[in-house]
């Protein structure tokens, strides 16, 4: 079965437009093509609302966490040592798992000398799925409250195949959540392009940098979209031209616009104008995509 072509759209901070392009391109890909949309902002996910799919599917997502056998522990520490989140903490009388913490690594229950420990799932999250009346494929993860690692959710995201999907689409959208955290490199690690959403401005231009800095470290073709285009000053532009990044699409600050989106409407009802040169970005990334390497 052929894989579709991933093209992931992030952004080094929140609020940038990230999710209003995500699922615009999305809108403009199942003109054409067999579509998914994976919502990959765990902590927000917020594509549905302009996506509207009807969702028919949801599964957990749990974690293995240490249980504690007391009557075999000697409290030792080691497993608290091992512990890279510091989910343990050992005392003379007990040890305490703090479960809100816990990545479910297994390390410390690897590590301990006297197979004191156990494992037991414990839910963080959930999966959604669904389908839009575009026709687009629609799933969405997202933590639940007092989690810390959105990072097992994401995995589970990108292996599920609900139900009622389509078996092979052409192309998968994923929106990144911000910033430039584990669950975004989760998110960028098995893509075949990526988009950076930015505005700018000198805090835009910082964020980009951070979130460039991980394409590149995994070897992404990679473009960029300016939002707001015109508040700031050029200093997006020349970073981009230094860098060798493609701007392939400028969106101006417009009231109606902002007006129109903030009611939950997508770009392209928002503004239909914008449905040819979303059409181009979709063909640039997808070139960008499939240039050799
Ligand atoms: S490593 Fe094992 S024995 Fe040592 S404190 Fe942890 S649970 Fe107890
Ligand atoms: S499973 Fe990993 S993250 Fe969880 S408590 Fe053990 S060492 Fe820490």
């Amino acid at each position: 079965m052929p894989e579709p072509l991933r093209i992931a759209v992030a952004s080094g901070k929140g609020g940038t437009g990230k999710t209003t392009l995500s699922s615009a391109l999305a809108l403009v890909a199942a003109g054409r093509y067999a579509t998914r949309l994976l919502d990959c902002d765990v902590e927000a996910p917020n594509a549905a609302l302009a996506l509207r799919p009807s969702l028919s599917e949801q599964r957990a997502v749990s974690i293995p966490v240490p249980r504690v056998d007391e009557a075999r522990c000697t409290h030792c520490g080691r497993c608290a040592e091992v512990c890279r989140f510091n989910a343990l903490a050992v005392t003379p009388r007990q040890v305490l798992v703090f479960d809100e913490l816990c990545h479910g690594c297994g390390s410390c229950v690897w590590i301990c000398p006297e197979q004191a420990m156990s494992e037991s799932e414990a839910r963080i999250g959930m999966l959604d799925a669904g389908t839009t009346e575009t026709g687009i494929d629609f799933a969405q993860g997202s933590l639940d409250v007092g989690q810390s690692s959105g990072v097992p959710i994401l995995r589970a995201l990108k292996r599920w195949t609900p139900a009622a999907w389509r078996v092979s689409p052409r192309i998968e959208i994923r929106d990144a959540p911000p910033g430039a955290s584990c669950a975004v490199v989760e998110t960028l690690r098995d893509v075949d392009a990526a988009l950076l959403v930015t505005e700018p401005t000198p805090f835009g231009l910082h964020d980009l940098k951070q979130v460039v800095a991980i394409c590149r470290e995994l070897g992404l073709p990679t473009a960029v979209a300016i939002n707001r285009d015109g508040i700031g000053d050029a200093a997006v532009e020349d970073y981009c031209a230094e860098q060798a990044l493609p701007i392939l699409l400028r969106i101006p600050l417009e009231r109606h616009l902002a007006e129109s989106l903030a009611q939950g409407n997508s770009l392209i009802e928002a503004a239909p104008e914008y449905r040819e040169p979303l059409a181009r970005l979709l063909q640039g990334l997808i070139e960008l995509a499939e240039a050799p390497r």
